[in-house]
């Protein structure tokens, strides 16, 4: 298992690209139409993006309700169930055996991403009286950085809003992607 093919890390890379753009926290391989078991991830206070192969959610516990979007079901959010806490276990870039234990965002993060390679939305997760919320239009993802609002601020222990940034300051950046 040494070994990462090169074609795969080079869709890693892309997918880092394509998550940034989109001002993200995650993507999956197969919401770029590639089906191999990859997803990469970026907690906005990681200067790194994280890359991950076969992922795998090994252990979990808990329950919390959190905000969720996704680039799949765009401008729409909803709350759904997620763990308090994963462990996880992955190759990383450099084929090296990743394994970890992640609350809060990552783990939110990685159990969205890795529900994806399952072909699992987090709509899925929903209870069938609830309902998807539309995201109002975000202005402009390029807007000036110092406008982080209180009322943003107020939702963070959501898990997935992300006030600090200037492209994150509107629901409509619900950054799992
Ligand atoms: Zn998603």
């Amino acid at each position: 298992m040494r070994d990462i093919d090169e074609d795969v890390l080079r869709l890693a890379y892309d997918m880092v690209d394509t998550m940034r753009e989109a001002n993200g926290v995650g993507l999956a391989a197969n919401q770029v139409g590639d089906l191999r078991r990859v997803i990469v991830i970026q907690l906005p206070e990681e200067k790194e993006a994280r890359i991950y192969i076969n992922p795998e959610i090994t252990a979990r516990d808990g329950e919390r309700r959190v905000e969720e979007g996704c680039l799949s079901i765009a401008g729409y959010k909803g709350t759904v169930t997620r763990s308090v806490w994963v462990r996880f276990r992955a190759l990383d870039h450099t084929a090296t055996v990743v394994k970890l234990r992640a609350e809060d965002v990552l783990s939110q993060a990685l159990e969205h991403e890795v529900d994806h390679l399952n072909g699992i939305l987090y709509i899925d997760h929903m209870e069938a009286h609830e309902k998807l919320e539309k995201v109002e239009p975000s202005d402009d993802a390029s807007s000036d950085a110092d406008e982080s609002e209180p009322e943003v601020s107020a939702q963070t222990d959501s898990g997935l809003w992300l006030p600090d940034d200037d492209s994150r300051n509107t629901p409509a950046s619900l950054k799992l992607k």
